[in-house]
Formats: C-alpha cells, structure tokens, sequence
C-alpha cells in the first residue's frame, strides 16, 4: 500500500487549474497535470483497502490501489502498465470521466477521497512525454477481418483490442474526423482535440485501418459488410437529439446542442464556418435549456465567445450541496454538480419548464416563456412526477441552446442490417453484446443510451473479447464486464 499513515498526513489535492478570468479567453484546456511530489502524496493516502470499492466504482474495473501505490513508490512505468492492463485511454477518462471510483473511495466516507482521476492523468501524461507510447502491433496475423461502424471510445477500444490479437480492423467513420464525441462533442478546452490525434496516430501506426466520410449504409451498403468482414461490431453512438417543439420553436437564434458545440470543435480543429452559418453567442444573452454535461459544456462554450449573460433553465429540483452523513456511498451522491463551466458564472433556475420561445418581427427569438414547478402535495393529479405547473417567468433571450439529451441511435443502418432494436429505440444485444443478427455485435451508447466515455471504452474492450471468441473459440482477451453485478445502474460487486 502506500503510506500507512498517509491518509492522516496528507490533504486531498487535484490537478490545478486556471483561474477563470484566464481561462476564458481561449479554447484549450485550462487543468494542469497534478505535480509528481503531489501524484505521490495522493499515492500515499491510499490504504489498499482489503475490499477496494474504487475498483467496483471504476466501469473499467481500474487496478487503482495498485498505481496509486506505483506512484507512491516512484515507479511510474509499472503504473503504466497497470494502468493500461484495464483502459486503453486514461487520457481521455482522466481528463472527462466524472471518476465515480472517487465516491466509492473508503477514504470519502469521511474525508476527501484520493483524487484518483489527476493520478491516472499525471501517469499517463508522463509516459507520453517519457515516449513510454509506443504502437504496439501484433506479432501475426490471424487473416479474420472485423469491420467497426463508429470511431467513438467505443469503437477506437475495441479496434485496439481485436487489432492486438491479430484480427484485421477497418473502422468506417462517417465524419471527417476519427474520434466520435470524443472530438465533435466534448469541447477542446476540456480535452484537447491534440490529446485525441495523437492516440490515433498510435491506432494507425499499430495497424488499424479508418475509413473516414463513409457512412455504412449510405456511401458503403450494409451487405457489403456480410460479404466483407467475419465480424461487424456497431459503435454508432446515440446521436438523435432529443427537441423541444413547442410554440416558437422555428424562430431563429434556437438550435441543438449539438449544432452549437460541433460547430466550435470545428473550430478549434482548424475550419472555417461560413459567417452566415455561425452559431455565435459573443454579446448575447445565451439560455441554454437542460442539465447534463452537454449543457454544461454549451455554458463553458457561450462564455468563451463571449456572450452578454448566460442562464441555465434545469427542469430537476435543485438537490443540495452537500450530504450531512454520506448516505450515498459507495455511489456517487445525489448532490448538486458544480461544473468547471458552471464556476464560471451561470444563473442556474431550478424547477423550471419551457412553455414557448417569443418572437419580434424579424422572427428571431427574444426570450423564453416558462413556468416554475412545485411539489405536487396530491400525487394522484400530478402531470409530471411528483410536480406541478406554478407562475410564469419570462427570461430574455437572443440564443437559446436545447441540450435536453439524446434518445436512440440513427435508424437507417439498423434497418438494413435487421438488427433488432429495443423499446426506446437502442440497439438490443444478449450476453457478450451480440446482436439479433449472427456475426453483428454493438458496443456502447447505441446499446446503453447517451452515457459515459469510460462506460464506453468498457464496452469496447468487452465487445472485443465476445468478437474474439466467434472468431477463435477463446479469447485472452479481458472482459471488463464479465462477472460484474449491476444494480440499479451502479456497479456493486466485481466478483
Ligand atoms: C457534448 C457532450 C459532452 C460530453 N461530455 C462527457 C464528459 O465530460 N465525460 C464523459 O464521460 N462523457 C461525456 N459525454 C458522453 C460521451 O462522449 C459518450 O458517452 C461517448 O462518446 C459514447 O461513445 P460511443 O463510441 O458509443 O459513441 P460516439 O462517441 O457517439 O461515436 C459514434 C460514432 O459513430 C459514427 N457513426 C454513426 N453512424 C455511422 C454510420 N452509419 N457509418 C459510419 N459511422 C457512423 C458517428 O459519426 C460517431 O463518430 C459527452 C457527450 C456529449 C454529447
Ligand atoms: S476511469 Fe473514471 S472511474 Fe475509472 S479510475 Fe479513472 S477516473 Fe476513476
């Protein structure tokens, strides 16, 4: 373990970041890498409990106490190793993953948890500057050929895997840009579309094929794939935004989430918008409607470019700042999350429900009509759960961003592949992540609905191990999803 006292010696501390003022006026990322001295003292809290509940919280299933104590002792090239025996790419979940392991942390049932996530970014950021990086082709060829639709987390996982057992991998993107979300959703500035590029270019030089602007089933026809491939796995995402048609809904100055914050990743990347195409929130007063992570990220954004005032409509009950006992634990608590954007400045109302968008004459929005909601004391009569309509507000408006989620993957593929789908819409998939159809597997959120990077990478490693099996028979391949026991959503026990 680390340092048997260290938890008593030492403070929480993670990764510094800019001020805000600094970290307004530009794109990129603003969180440094934590400081080796203090990657060490964070190492040294850790006690290397004997039931490890961080692991059970981590979807990958991360060998935590193992690189804490690495770090600790100085060994930062084991950690590496460690670290990637479970995630192909803690870049991206130490940048992005909200680090439930950090609220499974048997330090945070009474003090500050180990700050797990800085640590596997302070690991891998060292070995990408030390050149610890480097492609790891496989040694032969086993002349299977594996075809995967989308190169989000979910898919770039599980390339690497079946790549690194020998199977032949095309990945077909139908963007211009490899990464998925990864690039087009999550803005720069919290990871850099760099950081991105440059874990492909290791993709690419290990062997990995990408096939960018083709859109299976449109540019490339689905039973080409049947006739192409052994093996298909679908990692298409959950793209279908879901809208807000309601009066005014057509005015101009409304778009998607998604509209907005593609556009500025395009920017950042190097393109050049049309001016009359440009989503621009500089001078104006941004609402942004919604509650996730991509409306945080639409604030973080409008700040950047400079907008007049951005408010945040959220249709959930405020929930409180802080647990008095931590009821919670070993799940992440139902407290108010206080974003990076969000730090920035943001009038957040609560309990509010979007009623119609306000035109002028030139047809372009002004504000937003919308009704506070109560607590419903007759349950029986209510019209939403457990809340009813209250008074009007009216917000001024002259940018409204929708980012009230996503609902199910684009149809058009799953139909010409007859692949069953599910009620809500998701790709339907057995045990091992097979779909109805022989040969065709999915993997990430067009299976599980819009979540997580880590959860995607999750199912990509795991997918990978199922496809390895059809290949071969067996497979040495890991399974981050086998075995685990899921309960209401939370990841409780990894037998
Ligand atoms: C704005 C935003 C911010 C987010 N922030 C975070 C965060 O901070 N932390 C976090 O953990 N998660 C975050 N997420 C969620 C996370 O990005 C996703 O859960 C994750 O990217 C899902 O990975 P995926 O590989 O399943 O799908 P995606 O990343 O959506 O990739 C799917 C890919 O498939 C491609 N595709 C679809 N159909 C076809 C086809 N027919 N042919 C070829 N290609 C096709 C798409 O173009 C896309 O590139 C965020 C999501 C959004 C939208
Ligand atoms: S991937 Fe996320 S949950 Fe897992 S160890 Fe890293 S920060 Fe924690």
């Amino acid at each position: 373990m680390g340092k048997p006292t260290g938890f008593l010696e030492f403070q929480r501390t993670t990764a510094p970041k800019q001020s805000v003022e600094e970290r307004k006026k530009h794109f990129g990322e603003f969180e440094y890498i934590l400081p080796v001295a203090q990657a060490q003292e964070q190492g040294a809290r850790c006690m290397d409990c004997g039931t490890p509940f961080c692991m059970s919280g981590c979807p990958l299933g991360n060998l935590i106490p193992s690189w804490n104590d690495l770090v600790y002792q100085n060994d930062w090239r084991t950690a590496l190793d460690q670290l990637h025996a479970t995630n192909n790419f803690p870049e991206f979940t130490g940048r992005t993953c909200p680090a439930p392991c950090e609220s499974s942390c048997v330090l945070a049932i009474n003090s500050p948890a180990v700050a797990i996530k800085s640590i596997e970014n302070a690991i891998i950021e060292r070995a990408f500057a030390e050149g610890w990086i480097i492609p790891e082709p496989p040694a032969f060829r086993t002349g299977k050929r594996v075809a995967i639709i989308g190169s989000g987390p979910a898919g770039l996982a599980a390339a690497q895997q079946l790549n690194r057992v020998g199977h032949s991998v095309t990945v077909f993107e139908k963007s211009d840009r490899i990464g998925g979300l990864l690039t087009y959703g999550i803005p720069n500035f919290k990871l850099s579309k760099s950081v991105v590029e440059r874990r492909i270019e290791q993709l690419r030089a290990e062997g990995i094929k990408f096939c960018l602007n083709t859109e299976v089933g449109v540019k490339f026809p689905a039973w080409r794939l049947r006739r192409e491939f052994d093996a298909v796995i679908l990692a298409i995402g959950s793209s279908v935004e879901r809208d807000l048609p309601l009066e005014g809904r057509e005015l101009s100055g409304i778009y998607l989430a998604m509209e907005y914050l593609t556009q500025q990743n395009r920017i950042d990347c190097g393109d050049t918008i049309p001016h009359e195409g440009r989503i621009d929130a500089e001078g104006k007063h941004v609402v942004v409607i919604g509650s996730g992570d991509t409306a945080a990220d639409c604030i973080g954004t409008a700040h950047r470019q400079g907008a007049a005032s951005v408010t945040q409509f959220d249709i959930h009950t405020c929930p409180p700042e802080a647990q008095i006992y931590n009821v919670d634990w070993p799940y992440v608590p139902a407290v108010l999350i206080q974003s990076t954007s969000h730090e920035e400045g943001c009038q957040r109302m609560f309990t509010v429900l979007t009623q119609r968008f306000v035109g002028n004459a030139m047809q372009q929005v002004v504000a937003i009509e919308a009704v506070r909601l109560h607590r419903n004391p007759r349950p029986e009569e209510r019209t939403m759960p457990h809340l009813t309509k209250g008074e009007k507000v009216l917000v001024g408006a002259d940018l409204v961003l929708i980012a009230v989620g996503f609902s199910y993957p684009e149809y058009q593929l799953l139909r010409q592949l007859d692949v069953e789908t599910t009620k809500t819409g998701k790709v339907a998939v057995r045990n091992g992540g097979h779909t109805s159809q022989p040969g065709i597997f999915a993997a990430g959120d067009c299976t599980r609905g819009a979540s997580l990077v880590v959860w995607a990478i999750a199912e990509g490693r795991s997918i990978a191990h199922s496809v390895d099996v059809y290949l071969m028979g067996e497979s040495t391949l890991p399974n981050p999803l086998q075995d685990t026991i899921v309960i209401d959503h939370h990841t409780i026990l990894t037998l």
